[in-house]
Order: structure tokens, then sequence, then C-alpha cells
């Protein structure tokens, strides 16, 4: 989002259950159904989106990036941050907490069209992009028809569980790889 008061980069999740992490861990935690999955930690992970902003728009050296996390009211947040991790319902409020004007219209104005060139020029990349994913997805299905695990290479096996039997890692716990 660009504004009179700084470039909001916005990076909105979709989790449920007990969501923990720190400003710095690598993960984040999610605690659904008394299990415990990770997450990569997406204040970092916007770091990195504001990284390619800030080489896309490298002629605004002044320009000011805010990083916010929202995650839905699925979620319980639990988490310790500098950065703004919010629900998305408070995202309007805490937008709101910047009134400094650091961007002139006009330099809005300029940073608006230049985004929207790089998202036009972006279309053969994404095809290339979803390409890829469809690739990697082809070869994570062949892996599983030949009972390798996708993840770590382990053997996959039939495991009885609780709403009867499916394929899993020969690693688990050190693997937890399920075919779905
Ligand atoms: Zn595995």
């Amino acid at each position: 989002m660009v504004s009179n008061y700084g470039i909001f980069a916005i990076e909105t999740k979709n989790y449920q259950g007990w969501i923990l992490g720190n400003e710095f861990d690598e993960y984040w935690t999610q605690v659904i159904f008394k299990r415990k999955e990770k997450l990569h930690n997406p204040i970092k992970q916007n770091y990195g989106h504001i990284q390619a902003l800030r080489e896309a728009l490298s002629d605004y050296t002044d320009v000011n990036y805010i990083s916010i996390v929202a995650f839905t009211t699925k979620a319980d947040l639990k988490v310790k941050t500098n950065t703004d991790v919010v629900y998305t319902v408070n995202l309007p409020k805490t937008i709101r907490k910047y009134s400094n004007e650091t961007i002139s219209d006009s330099n809005k104005e300029q940073i608006y069209e230049k985004l929207l060139s790089l998202n036009i020029d972006s279309k053969e990349n994404r095809k290339a992009h979803v390409e890829a994913i469809h690739n990697n997805l082809e070869d994570r299905h062949k892996k599983v028809d030949a009972d390798t695990c996708p993840k770590c290479g382990g053997k996959l096996v039939l495991r009885n569980g609780k709403y009867g039997q499916f394929k899993g890692c020969s690693n688990y716990p050190k693997c937890r790889f399920i075919a779905k």
C-alpha cells in the first residue's frame, strides 16, 4: 500500500490455532489440535518483500517502509515482536498510527505507477513461476508413487492412524511427511 505516510508491506496469514514466535526466530510455531507445526517467521518473509521493493524503488532513497503482519481472527496470537503483528480487523487502526507525511503526492503517484508497471512486466514471470510450481508438484507425486519421501528422501511406509491407514515417512518423528 503506497501512501503519503510510507509504503506499507502487509503480509496476511490465514492460520488457525495458537501462533507463537518472536521477532528474530527463524520459525514460528502453530499449535493446533495439540499438534505443533512450524511456519516460517512472517516478519522475516515480509522483510524479503520489502528488500524487493527497495530494489525496485531504488530511485526513491528516503522512502520509509512499514512492515505489518496480519492474521485473521482464526488465529490466537501469542507473539512477542517489535513489528506490528495484528489481527486483520485491526489493520485500519494499525495503519492510522502512522501520521507523519514522508512521501509527496507526486512521488506517491510515481511510485504507484512504477509498481504497476512491474506488475504487468511480470506476466511472463508469473507464467514461469506457476510452471515451476507445477513441475515441483509433479516431481513430488512421482516420488510418493515410488514410496520415496519428497521431503527427506526416506522410505514411505503404510501406517495405521486414528482415521485409518496413511502413507508416512519412515523417518518419523524426525520427518513428518504424510502423503495426501
Ligand atoms: Zn521423510
